[in-house]
């Protein structure tokens, strides 16, 4: 999802991360893409501008981000993981065709859930998976 954030390094000052280059790099990243990116994703887009960059940089500076409420995991599949600087409550469609991730609004979740009352929700995820629009239109499907 796309993030207004007008000072990256504020941002992240304000959720207790300093913010380094690196830092700053992937969270922008993560905050201009519509695309859920992952490691891979992230490590492939900045390698060329930052050599020194590893995977296990990429892939601790997500951790920390997660760990203080700056990005939302997404296990859709088993095989890889996503990341979204988008934390706001939505769900994720994965097209099975093109792979990707697009995010969709949940209007109210309360009627869904009166079945836990008296539990206390710590996390929620919510997918979807089949063929978008697009791949349809394209495939007859
Ligand atoms: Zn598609
Ligand atoms: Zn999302």
């Amino acid at each position: 999802m796309l993030l207004k954030i007008e000072n990256v390094g504020q941002y992240l000052r304000d959720a207790g991360i300093k913010p380094s280059i690196q830092r700053l790099k992937i969270f922008e990243i993560l905050a201009k893409s519509y695309e859920h990116p992952t490691v891979e994703n992230i490590y492939t887009q900045l390698s060329p501008e930052i050599p020194t960059l590893s995977k296990t940089t990429v892939y601790n500076t997500l951790k920390l981000f997660q760990k203080h409420g700056l990005v939302m995991v997404i296990n859709i599949e088993d095989n890889e993981t996503r990341y979204d600087a988008d934390t706001s409550f939505h769900g994720h469609f994965k097209c099975n065709v093109c792979g990707k991730v697009s995010d969709f609004n949940i209007p109210n979740t309360q009627p869904l859930i009166e079945s836990l009352k008296g539990s206390l929700i710590t996390e929620s995820h919510y997918y979807l998976k089949g063929i978008c629009a697009e791949c349809r239109l394209r495939t007859d499907n």
